[in-house]
């Protein structure tokens, strides 16, 4: 009798995690008319959001570049890449009109946690302090002529209220970063501040987001680039638009007639979003409750954090590691995005990846094999889910931009395309182009290519130093 009764509540337990897993699946389902929804809604917002400042959950933040990159730069520039959990600095020599990028250096380094929710100074004396080491021995190195100005393009990746091509005031944070005494100040100021402190003097002549700089570094190896996304720890889009058909922009008209618009994609939201309780309580408990909601759905920092509540949820109701609750599922974003795309890709036939992955993270050891083709199927249902709604977001920016195929328009179009999830996460990134692909139907796979800029970010941040060098303008 006692095996008997057993049995039956081993069996109740896994039909009741069962029970969580196609609910799950069907409220993150994200079937190709609700995708034209979320598109439309984004090409919806991105209007509502250039017409008037504050019109729309979309910032669509005016760039200040109204010329990319030519292949025209010249001379040496720094650049300064802050965005995630690491920053780079660089140095890039760029050749002119022949010479292309005639040589890179770069060092990165890792944000101490406690300097992400520490003050403005302890993070910027941090920053400004490793670049002054880096320039100390790039020098070192390569003896820069007397008297000239080192100039920097600082990528500073986080929504920025631009108010010149080298100034501009922090709005939030996102990703972790939580410095109150930060927001509302203009981010080149403490940058140049921190400097000072630190005895290094450069003058940065661009600030940029993470996507203008890419989106500049695309456009450096191919003009084909008119748009570029981020997926990485955070995500965003950047594309160009016609400076016309920026009814908020009251400044001179640029004579490219174009502005790049940095869209801030991350903080959208829509009632055609599948949401789910786990995603509720994820944004609840986040440092941003209520901001960023696309990307807490799509990017890096999260999808490994909402599979490690699904999986708490199915240990506590349905005992799906046992009679106990593993402690270690109780810590929020213990379960980090690299990790669950390491078991999502685990091709073993017993699954040795998915059980190590279990053991080191959880220490949950001993797990079955069916127990852990259920956790690789719970991958595969929140990868989808982000790299679709990632898509569906690329065709309303397409839309906006009157080049999804269906108007008839045949202009070659690339995306520019950088971030660790991206980069990193195969299932991810091929589920997001194909289904770009797929919505946008017929050839539209002749027409719009995706191009992985490997550190376009930071080299495109010193294209645009280098094109908007004050030291150049005084000279001529
Ligand atoms: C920030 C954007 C950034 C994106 C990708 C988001 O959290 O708000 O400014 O471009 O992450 O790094
Ligand atoms: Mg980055």
């Amino acid at each position: 009798a006692l095996i008997v009764r057993h049995r039956m509540r081993s069996s109740s337990r896994w039909a009741r995690a069962m029970a969580i897993v196609r609910e799950l699946e069907e409220k993150c389902g994200t079937p190709d008319a609700k995708l034209k929804q979320v598109a439309d809604a984004m090409t919806v917002e991105m209007h509502a959001g250039l017409a008037s400042e504050g019109g729309s959950k979309l910032k669509m933040l005016i760039s200040y570049v109204d010329n990319l990159p030519t292949g025209d730069e010249e001379g040496v520039y720094y650049a300064l890449d802050l965005g995630g959990t690491n920053f780079r600095v660089l140095r890039v020599e760029l050749g002119g009109k022949t010479g292309g990028i005639v040589s890179q250096e770069f060092a990165e380094a890792s944000i101490p946690p406690e300097l992400m929710v520490g003050t403005s100074d302890a993070l910027f004396d941090y920053i400004a302090a490793e670049l002054a080491k880096f320039i100390t021995e790039e020098e070192e190195k390569y003896h820069p002529p007397p008297g000239r100005q080192r100039e920097l393009g600082f990528t500073f990746s986080f929504p920025v209220m631009q108010t010149s091509i080298n100034s501009g005031t922090l709005i939030r944070w996102t990703k972790g970063f939580s410095i109150n005494d930060t927001v509302g100040n203009d981010v080149v100021a403490e940058l140049t501040k921190a400097m000072h402190r630190q005895g290094v003097d450069v003058n940065v002549t661009a600030l940029v987001n993470d996507t203008i700089g890419t989106l500049a570094g695309g456009r450096f190896s191919n003009k084909d680039v008119a748009i570029a996304v981020i997926m990485g720890t955070g995500t965003n889009a950047a594309y160009v638009e016609r400076a016309q058909a920026i009814p908020k922009w009251h400044g001179p008209l640029p004579k490219s007639g174009e502005m790049v618009i940095n869209m801030e994609w991350g903080n959208f939201k829509s009632s055609h979003l599948p949401l789910t309780e786990y995603d509720h309580a994820l944004d609840a408990e986040s440092l941003n409750a209520g901001e960023q909601v696309f990307e807490k759905l799509t990017s890096g920092m999260y999808l490994g954090e909402i599979l490690r509540r699904v999986l708490l949820r199915m240990a506590e109701e349905a005992a799906f590691f046992g009679d106990e609750v593993p402690l270690k599922l109780k810590i929020p974003f213990v379960l980090r995005t690299p990790d669950m795309s390491a078991m999502h890709h685990d091709t073993s036939s017993d699954l040795k990846v998915v059980s190590n992955k279990l053991k080191d993270i959880f220490e949950v050891s001993n797990t079955s094999l069916k127990t852990r083709r259920v956790v690789v199927g719970l991958c595969n249902i929140i990868a989808t889910r982000g790299a679709r709604l990632a898509a569906a977001g690329i065709l309303g920016v397409l839309k906006k931009m009157e080049r999804d195929t269906s108007t008839g328009v045949v202009e070659k179009t690339v995306i520019a395309m950088d971030g660790g999830l991206y980069e990193h996460y195969n299932e991810y990134r091929k589920c997001l182009e194909n289904t770009v692909i797929d919505l946008l139907g017929g050839d539209s796979s002749s027409t719009i290519a995706f191009e992985h800029s490997n550190d376009g970010s930071g080299i495109g941040a010193a294209l645009l130093a280098a094109s908007h060098s004050q030291y150049l303008e005084e000279r001529s």
